[in-house]
């Protein structure tokens, strides 16, 4: 069985977890529900910003490769790729752009006889700008004769040139004649390390920018073996599509969705999709807006465990943690000092009233239920402790009194023959030890029943209280007085002689005569005495004291005999 305490304990820290574990669940569900409202917010500004950067760098390029597109000296030349003086002036134009596009090179590729022509930022080519001629059977050249088969006026493609042992975002724009034949393909590359550095490497703990193209395939991203290069070339399946980057198939699902969705509105610029998704085990805000300008997708994936890291909430569950133990220590010291601890002393309290023990320990009385029950227990055991004693002391006065009335007699106030029967016991034990003699003297009222016939019973009664005290006035304090029965009554003497035995006997047959007298009623004794030895048995000396009394009536009454044992006197009136 557990304890009230532990028992309260319990479902205190029960109910504080619980609490907790509520408002944890609460708090996670508010915090996610921000990070996500927040994260959304970031993942397309970020999106927008990242879009807008790399627009910026790539329209002037862009507006400078479809330039030279329309330019006519270019355009004339395509059309007669033979002609000396064409050419002069076309590659004169492209010296020209060259300068001005921002990594001051070019190429231009001629559909008629499928030369290409390049140049570079350090003039490399200079006077010998043609190349190479495409050949429609190489895979580093398909690029060429598969966007032309497309028809595709305006093309954005990574693309290692192997001839040229460079890596670049080609800007690929067909150049047409007036009726809108191909005639070639002009454009110029931009560096990609240079690139990446300043668009997609920005450095932003937690934030990664990757642009994919139409079909998902990752042009440009931090890490380069994840590239699509030249995936204008590669047959579907083969691609680095942006959904390697993710873990789990439904991830990979929901970022190709997003994708689809932005292609069904292209016209909604600056639309913008986001969703939670896992990379290497780590959850991501993923923000994905479609850049028609280039055809590209821009992805912006914000690390919520760098942006929004763990250990943010660790100060949390300390306090939690500091708060839980504080507020059990509470609990337990107000329980402890204000129920606990009251009840144990109150009941030990009971226990010890149960065993009839009253006198109270200390009992601590809070200011609250268990402090009144306290309270008033102490008063109920104050109120039973004092009648407890009252009781007790009646019960002994009663016993006392009970035991005093077995012994006395109700009508003369001596002693009955029960306390006349102690005190011989009392004598003879007394004579024992101490080696005295004592004096028994048993007498009888002559004739009482003519008083009782004659005058009534209460005069009877009268009489019998008369003659007890002039008993009590003709002994010495210690002697015992007692009535034997009807209207015998017996004296005892301790210590006794001869002389005094007879003498006191004597002067109670006088006085008892003289008195009666002066009350108009004249009564006289007979009286028997004896003077017992200490050995001698209570039996033995109340047949001696009433043999004695038994001559004295037979003697005439109205007289005194003493027996000492033997030897036997006789005193008459
Ligand atoms: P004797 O001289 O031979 O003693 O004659 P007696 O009449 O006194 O005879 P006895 O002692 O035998 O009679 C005692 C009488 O005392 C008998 C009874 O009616 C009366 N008596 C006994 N107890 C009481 C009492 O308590 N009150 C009254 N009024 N009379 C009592
Ligand atoms: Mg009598």
């Amino acid at each position: 069985m557990f304890s009230l305490k532990s028992k309260i304990m319990g479902l205190a820290t029960a109910l504080m977890v619980f609490a907790a574990l509520g408002s944890w669940l609460g708090y996670r569900a508010l915090s996610n529900d921000i990070v996500e409202r927040w994260g959304q917010q970031v993942a397309e500004i970020q999106v927008r910003y990242d879009s807008a950067r790399l627009l910026s760098s790539l329209e002037r390029e862009i507006g400078l490769a479809k330039q030279m597109a329309s330019s006519q000296a270019i355009i004339q030349w395509a059309q007669n790729p033979e002609d000396p003086s064409l050419q002069e002036q076309a590659l004169e134009e492209l010296e020209t752009y060259r300068t001005n596009l921002s990594d001051h090179n070019y190429f231009l590729a001629l559909l008629e006889n499928r030369h290409y022509y390049y140049n570079n930022a350090n003039n490399e080519f200079a006077g010998n700008q043609f190349r190479y001629v495409l050949d429609p059977d190489s895979a580093d050249d398909a690029w060429f004769f598969q966007l032309i088969e497309e028809g595709r006026d305006f093309h954005l493609n990574v693309n290692p040139d192997v001839a040229l042992g460079v890596t670049k975002l080609w800007i690929d724009v067909l150049v047409r004649d007036d009726q809108g034949n191909i005639l070639g393909m002009v454009g110029t590359g931009l560096n990609l390390d240079a690139f990446l550095q300043d668009i997609v490497d920005i450095g932003q703990d937690g934030i990664t920018t990757l642009f994919v193209d139409y079909n998902g395939a990752i042009q440009l991203y931090r890490d380069r073996n994840y590239i699509d290069f030249a995936s204008i070339i590669k047959p579907e399946g083969q691609k680095n599509t942006v959904d390697r980057l993710f873990d789990s198939p439904q991830d990979k699902q929901r970022i190709l969705g997003m994708l689809e969705m932005l292609k069904k509105r292209p016209d909604t610029a600056g639309a913008v999709e986001s969703g939670f998704v896992r990379i290497n085990g780590s959850e991501h805000l993923a923000g994905v807006a479609f850049l028609p300008t280039i055809g590209w997708f821009e992805i912006t994936l914000l690390d919520l465990n760098t942006l929004v890291p763990g250990h943010y909430l660790w100060p949390l569950i300390v306090v939690f943690l500091v708060t839980l133990v504080v507020a059990l220590g509470l609990f337990h010291y107000v329980i402890q000092s204000r129920v606990l601890r009251p009840i144990a002393s109150l009941e030990s309290a009971v226990e010890q009233v149960r065993e009839g023990r009253f006198e109270l320990p200390y009992l601590p009385k809070p200011d609250n239920e268990v402090g009144r029950l306290a309270d008033h227990f102490e008063k109920m055991t104050d109120r039973v402790r004092r009648y407890t004693g009252e009781l007790e002391a009646t019960v002994a006065q009663r016993t006392e009194q009970l035991h005093r009335q077995a012994r006395v007699d109700a009508l003369t106030g001596l002693k009955n023959r029960r306390g006349l029967d102690e005190a011989l016991l009392e004598v003879i034990s007394r004579a024992e030890r101490e080696g005295n003699r004592y004096g028994l003297i048993w007498l009888d009222i002559d004739h009482f029943k003519i008083i009782n016939d004659d005058r009534g019973h209460q005069l009877g009664d009268d009489v019998l209280r008369r003659v007890a005290t002039w008993l009590k006035a003709s002994v010495r304090p210690y002697d015992v007085v007692g009535r034997w029965g009807g209207d015998e009554f017996l004296v005892l003497l301790s210590p006794c002689d001869p002389p005094t035995l007879e003498e006191l006997a004597e002067r109670i047959r006088r006085t008892t005569e003289v008195e009666s007298k002066t009350t108009g009623v004249g009564i006289t004794l007979s009286i028997g005495a004896y003077y017992g030895h200490p050995s001698e048995s209570i039996d033995h000396l109340l047949k001696q004291a009433d043999q004695a009394l038994y001559k004295a009536k037979q003697g005439g009454r109205n007289r005194v005999v003493v027996s000492l044992g033997g030897l036997e006197t006789s005193d008459t009136n």
